[in-house]
């Protein structure tokens, strides 16, 4: 019998566990005194969500970019197993194991050149955490303790911790309500050179004036590479993004590349730093490193950033709890071989070929601002913020998992999907958007 039955019987889940979730558990930025409705999903596997109501979902989101090869994936379950007989943690400070060694070494092999040193983490705005303090201290360390602000694009995310929230679009993020307490950074416009189009004049112009007048102060500049998230579904230049890291180099500032989100071939490059052929001197990765298993992530840093953050004698001054855990690591390391064994590349092409097939015509509808489609992304931007509740309603009427935020309806599904259920889900969005009025 399965665990979970013995925990919440099957008849449960109809009604007294959704009251008790709505009256007790706080979901993603919801309120508890007005939640949006959720939806208890009993079981997963390959592209499918099954609701505990017996309806079955397919997976348009992969978890928030996590889960690129489906769900309940025998190999992965086996690598969960096979380690949970051997530890499920123990802590890593004096210690060490396998399953971090060998997703360390694997990680190495396949992140942009000159990454050499790897920070285990329990989530991606930890390792953006860990990634300013880098920073931060490689530049004390240097002597320069004066180098401690940051340099971004609007437009970006980053995570919800206080250093990342900081680095967070200042207006879309959530700065005004913590606005007294966030450490105050430089931000430049959003690029408006597009994906696969050269460098607009005039473009990078404010970037490099901010980096030029504030190099002093100035530890790192912090993007997402090619594909702003959270912040706004953007897709920009990759000259924008050579242009950025030239201009770190000159000006004597690191380069932080935030690949949560993208990393692990969700661009149609392993890293989407690789479309501007740039190495940060810093990398977080996150999301779909456990291929949607387990919390886990991890920043890379160069040999000069690593060695540099000690050459006063300091060490970095992080250690979680949960650093580098067996079983994260373990069916991280599984997930990058099933990734690099798979034909990712032609999966990806052919999502995004399919997407923009399908998706293209969309533009034309009244309620659409514009189309946009990069690797296995798509994206229909709304002319005005959808009312999620109902649109997704109406998207799990139609049989699939879709998840709205203000005016972006967007597809990522697992790298796995068939054609068939891409275009279930490329239907659903089509007759969602007749909803609206
Ligand atoms: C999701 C995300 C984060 C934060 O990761 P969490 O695991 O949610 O803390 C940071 N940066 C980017 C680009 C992301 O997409």
């Amino acid at each position: 019998m399965p665990l979970r039955a013995t925990l919440i019987p099957n008849h449960c889940w109809r009604g007294a566990v959704p009251d008790f979730d709505r009256e007790h558990l706080w979901h993603p930025y919801t309120s508890m005194v007005e939640p949006l409705p959720c939806y208890p999903v009993a079981s997963a596997a390959g592209c499918r969500l099954q609701l505990a109501d017996g309806r079955e979902l397919v997976d348009g989101m992969a978890s928030w970019w996590c889960a690129i090869h489906g769900y309940n994936h025998p190999a992965l379950n086996a690598a969960v197993v096979e380690q949970l007989g051997r530890m499920a943690h123990v802590m890593f400070g004096g210690l060490t194991h396998a399953p971090a060694v060998e997703l360390a070494r694997r990680l190495l092999g396949i992140v942009p050149a000159g990454l050499e040193a790897v920070f285990f983490c329990d989530s991606g705005s930890v390792s953006v955490e860990v990634a300013i303090k880098m920073a931060l201290q490689y530049w004390s360390a240097q002597g320069r303790p004066g180098k401690s602000r940051l340099l971004t694009i609007r437009g970006g995310y980053h995570g919800d911790t206080f250093g990342a929230m900081a680095a967070c679009d200042p207006v879309n993020g959530m700065h005004e309500r913590f606005t007294p307490v966030l450490p105050r950074h430089l931000f430049a416009p959003r690029p408006c050179s597009r994906f696969g189009e050269p460098l607009q004049p005039g473009d990078i112009e404010a970037f490099e004036a901010l980096i030029a007048a504030h190099a002093d102060e100035l530890a790192a500049v912090i993007l997402e590479p090619i594909v702003q998230g959270a912040g706004g579904m953007w897709f920009y230049s990759a000259d924008y993004l050579a242009g950025v890291a030239e201009l770190c180099r000159r000006h004597e500032v690191l380069l932080i590349a935030d690949e949560i989100a993208t990393g692990f071939g969700r661009s149609g490059r392993l890293f989407a730093c690789e479309h501007a052929g740039i190495s940060p001197d810093i990398l977080c990765l996150g999301k779909a490193l456990t291929g949607g298993y387990l919390t886990l992530a991890a920043t890379l840093a160069s040999r000069r950033v690593a060695h540099g953050i000690s050459a006063d004698g300091g060490v970095l001054m992080h250690g979680p709890t949960f650093m580098a855990n067996p079983l994260a690591c373990a069916v991280a390391a599984r997930s990058i071989d099933l990734l690099l064994d798979s034909p990712w590349q032609a999966r990806v092409a052919a999502i995004g070929q399919q997407l923009r097939a399908e998706l293209a015509p969309l533009a034309a509808h009244p309620a659409v601002a514009e189309v946009r489609v990069l690797g296995a992304i798509g994206v229909v931007q709304t002319r005005q913020p959808v009312p999620v509740a109902a649109l997704q309603r109406h998207f799990v009427e139609a049989g699939a998992w879709i998840r709205p935020f203000g005016n972006l309806v967007y597809l990522m599904p697992p790298f796995i999907i068939s054609p068939g259920e891409l275009g279930l889900l490329t239907r659903a969005l089509a007759s969602g958007l007749d909803t609206l009025a």
